[in-house]
């Protein structure tokens, strides 16, 4: 494993990117952070990229990916081609989460969605309360990762659909000392202590997508050279799942800004089904991308 180092200041130009999801409509929130990336890359004479991230393949369409090529053209904005769009790179994250394997960081999990809530609920309901991760989800139970190694083979062996999960602890352990990002958002900044264990045993792969976000992320984020994220705050706490897996995997670190969120009127995180601050929508009433900087507090 590589030793921890702390981001140097670098003489090649700044790399920044914009990384959607093609599940939805972008919203004000997008617009702020495409906003802040490309203009961060003009003033500080770097490149801006755009990434799809369609590694659900179920949710993420064609005609959305096209929306957001056109709400980001209507805005204003010009990025590199050609653009990255992860459901074509399957195979550079499965070679990542063979890297895990062989070093015996992940294990195969076989409980379903459901047989997961089953065991939450049957715990709570006799008034326990079962661990959870900084986003409020149930961390996944110890059951697959306590599987003996015969029994685990013998599953996998018969076929039986599973995702694969970072075994949290021994993946710490195998860092050796404490892992740090670098900040400079609208929240807490600084040189800030990843704290990954909050998270339990994330998942890297499933049986329906065969790469996971955080996985997909910093492997991306090497490859296309990234030297600053920049991203919205739900993200924060996740950062700390990030390092670990650049440090697993041998990854450099980008610096990390991330940005206050642009709430809806009930004072909650927009959805990408919120019409309303949905940029398509906001142009048909005739918005003009200026009005959309000043709604977003970027006059
Ligand atoms: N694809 C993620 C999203 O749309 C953003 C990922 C990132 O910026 O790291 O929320």
């Amino acid at each position: 494993m590589a030793e921890e180092t702390m981001p140097s200041p670098r003489r090649q130009k700044p790399v920044y990117r914009f990384a959607p999801s093609s599940n939805g409509r972008l919203h004000l929130g997008h617009a702020l952070s495409a906003f802040l990336n490309h203009d961060m890359a003009r003033n500080n004479d770097g490149r801006f990229h755009l990434r799809i991230e369609d590694i659900d393949q179920t949710r993420c369409t064609p005609e959305l990916e096209q929306a957001i090529y056109d709400d980001l053209g209507w805005l204003g904005l010009d990025w590199e081609e050609p653009v990255r769009r992860q459901s074509q790179h399957f195979d550079e994250y499965r070679a990542s989460l063979d890297r895990l394997i062989k070093a015996d960081l992940v294990y195969p999990a076989f409980l379903s969605r459901g047989e997961t809530k089953a065991l939450v609920r049957a715990f709570e309901a006799e008034g326990n309360l079962w661990p959870r991760d900084p986003d409020g989800a149930p961390l996944y139970p110890d059951i697959d990762r306590q599987r003996p190694k015969a029994e685990q083979e013998a599953l996998l062996a018969s076929g039986r659909p599973h995702a694969w999960r970072l075994d949290m602890e021994k993946a710490i352990r195998a860092t050796a000392s404490p892992l740090f990002w670098q900040e400079s958002g609208d929240g807490e900044t600084g040189l800030i202590e990843a704290r990954p264990a909050l998270w339990g045993d994330v998942v890297l792969s499933r049986s329906d997508a065969p790469s996971s976000y955080h996985l997909s992320v910093v492997v991306d984020d090497a490859l296309q050279g990234i030297t600053h994220v920049v991203r919205g705050m739900d993200l924060f706490h996740a950062t700390a799942i990030h390092r670990l897996l650049q440090q697993l995997l041998d990854l450099p670190q980008p610096a990390y800004h991330h940005h206050r969120l642009i709430l809806g009127t009930d004072g909650r995180k927009l959805s990408k089904s919120e019409g309303s601050t949905g940029l398509s929508a906001l142009r048909a009433e005739g918005a003009t991308p200026s009005d959309i900087r000043r709604i977003v507090g970027l006059v």
